[in-house]
């Protein structure tokens, strides 16, 4: 999987997970409801798989070091390798 791809596919699931949690808690309707539960979730499930695929593949192509969480990094910190898009 190269950066772009763990980039893309760990924010779509965190985004889908808050995504989720957010209509539990903003839709009175389902308060408490079985079905909230069966969206809250899931949701928190997505939100962590998001949040593992980060750390299992948010690493330097080149050195295998993991990356900081910084927007638009175009080299690797610790190696200088190219990491643009
Ligand atoms: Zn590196």
């Amino acid at each position: 999987m190269n950066l772009f791809m763990t980039k893309l596919i760990g924010w779509l699931l965190i985004f889908f997970g808050i995504f989720l949690m957010a209509i539990v808690a903003f839709v009175p309707a389902l308060e408490d409801t079985i079905i909230a539960w069966f969206i809250a979730i899931p949701g928190f499930i997505s939100m962590l798989a998001g949040y593992i695929v980060f750390l299992i593949f948010w690493k330097c192509p080149y050195c295998g070091k993991h990356l900081p969480w910084q927007m638009g990094l175009d080299f690797c910190p610790y190696c200088g390798g190219t990491l643009g898009e």
